[in-house]
């Protein structure tokens, strides 16, 4: 730290990214919960020669096409939708705008979540999550600040349906309820839908993982006209031309696709099955998962800290959080079935390992 950095920030505890591996051989990457398929035909065209060339003009600091191209995909009118660099980007926001009375979110869930509080300053109100990882709605019922819920849950998978998610909604209608629904692809029930029947409803998606484009930095909320508003009037203060013009014609791309999408979610539901299944029988817990992951261990023969670093010694890098609650398991993002087979192959070498030492 220099001697410069102001004094506010003494106690910050930056957000800790995953492992990106860069040249090194044969690397199976489960950590981040990237997309093992690449990005459809539409966005593979989206930037040639023409689209470099006019890269001396600043981006659309409004977003048009790319938030038309949006609010076209999910029926909503297109004052209704705003983008960010990436949905971090957007969360970002969310605290800036809304974190006055404070921000209540789960104790387990995204890691970002209080990093953003400290930054922010906003008063996290920490709810646990139940003994078995479920979270509950009537534990959100006596806070009166902004409700912030991923859902589908990181890093257990675990998913609410709509019924609770209009529950927390009607508990209090004078309360901004914040819905990360990152995952929501890969098998869970979006409330986008909601949005035009409650004005305290926020949600934010990114193409960070169902559409394969985690490298382009690009999320998005949808919201009511107003809330979109006030993230806007942030964004002005800010950084007007948030998203760049590269990702803006890559975005609206992705937005022409959605039968590929589809496909290579599906096939990620496939492997999450497997993968569920294979370490069931190995003997770990695993959480039912509508992510593109699944958080698993909690094993008689191997401790998660030592399951991770065995696995990486095998050149697979998965997650694992070394907090009290999550420090048992580890949490392995879903590849494609051929990856999964090594995954499993490389556990079952694991255990055998071990009952043999
Ligand atoms: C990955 C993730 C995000 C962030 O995605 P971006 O790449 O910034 O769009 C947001 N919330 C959750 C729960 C995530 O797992």
């Amino acid at each position: 730290m220099s001697k410069y950095f102001d004094k506010k920030y003494n106690g910050l505890m930056p957000y800790t990214p995953g492992e990106q591996p860069r040249g090194e051989e044969n690397v199976l990457k489960l950590n981040t919960n990237e997309n093992p398929f690449i990005p459809g035909a539409n966005v593979l065209k989206a930037v040639r020669e023409k689209e470099l060339m006019d890269l001396r003009l600043y981006s659309d600091p409004d977003c048009r096409a790319l938030n038309a191209a949006i609010a076209k995909s999910y029926g909503v009118k297109e004052n209704c939708v705003f983008t960010g660099n990436g949905s971090d980007e957007v969360l970002a926001f969310c605290f800036m705008a809304f974190g006055e009375k404070g921000i209540a979110f789960a104790d387990m869930t995204y890691g970002f979540y209080p990093v953003f509080a400290n930054l922010f300053n906003v008063k996290a109100q920490i709810i646990p999550l139940r003994a078995d990882f479920s979270l509950a709605p009537e534990d959100y019922a006596d806070f009166n600040g902004t409700v912030l819920i991923a859902n589908p849950n990181a890093p257990t998978g675990i998913c609410l349906d709509l019924t609770q998610i209009e529950s927390l909604l009607e508990q209090n209608k004078d309360r901004l309820v914040i819905i990360d629904e990152a995952y929501v692809d890969f098998g869970g029930e979006s409330a986008v839908s909601l949005t035009k029947k409650y004005e305290n409803l926020l949600i934010v998606q990114t193409l960070s993982k169902s559409r394969a484009l985690a490298g382009v930095r690009l999320g998005f909320a949808i919201a009511n006209e107003a809330l979109i508003n006030d993230l806007n009037t942030v964004k002005f203060c800010f950084n007007p031309y948030n998203i760049n013009a590269l990702t803006q014609y890559v975005g609206i791309a992705a937005f022409k696709e959605d039968d590929y999408y589809a496909y290579t979610k599906n096939e990620i539901i496939k492997a999450r099955t497997y993968t569920a299944e294979a370490m069931k029988a190995l003997g770990f817990t695993v959480f039912d998962s509508k992510a593109n992951f699944i958080f698993a261990g909690n094993h008689s023969k191997i401790s998660g800290e030592e399951y991770f670093r065995k696995l990486r010694a095998e050149n697979i890098i998965v997650r694992h959080f070394d907090t009290p609650r999550e420090s048992t398991y580890i949490r392995i993002s879903i590849g494609t079935m051929k990856q999964m087979k090594r995954f499993i192959e490389a556990t079952k070498t694991i255990l055998e390992e071990k009952a043999n030492a």
